[in-house]
């Protein structure tokens, strides 16, 4: 954990701070804290995390220091390639086309580090929920998730960031 930092003279360095509009009441409370990280792979790593003094709203987001340039990653996920660690910035849109998934940043987007799997298990996660709810054909997706997750069936994860601050490292 020492990458993320923690207390003491090493703790990340605060590159900016301020009170802007939360997404979620309108109100001018929303507190952001951005911090600089050196993360293995990645190297130099902004982390925000902010609250709001109104409604508790909690907010997060992460991203490569050095972005500018649209980008678009897409790695294939199989048994031989094994999984890959991610960073997933508010403007990302996450695609896996072979499972219909498509994540669309909304206006109180969040980022975070996770890996492929981890996005598939949130896909599962919601997925489960819907069909908890009797979501129409929900129980084959949801399946065809877990066939993935099982890794008995290859997908193909795309990042499209139009901000380029999201970054994708396979683990071996
Ligand atoms: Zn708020």
């Amino acid at each position: 954990m020492s990458d993320f930092g923690g207390s003491g003279p090493n703790f990340p360095k605060v590159v900016y701070s301020d009170v802007i509009k939360c997404p979620q009441c309108g109100e001018l409370s929303l507190n952001v804290v951005a911090r600089l990280v050196d993360i293995k792979y990645f190297g130099k790593v902004i982390i925000e995390s902010g609250r709001c003094s109104s409604c508790g709203f909690v907010y997060g987001d992460v991203y490569v220091a050095e972005y500018g340039e649209p980008k678009k990653i897409e790695v294939k996920v199989t048994r031989e390639s094994g999984d890959y660690l991610v960073i997933k910035s508010s403007t990302a849109t996450v695609v896996i086309p072979e499972l219909g998934v498509e994540i669309s940043p909304g206006p109180a987007a969040q980022g975070y580090i996770t890996t492929a799997r981890g996005i598939l298990e949130n896909v599962a996660e919601v997925l489960s929920a819907m069909c908890r709810e009797g979501g129409e054909g929900c129980h084959r997706r949801l399946e065809e998730v877990n066939r993935a997750l099982r890794g008995e069936a290859d997908f193909t994860l795309i990042i499209e960031d139009p901000l380029g601050k999201s970054a994708v490292y396979r683990m071996l």
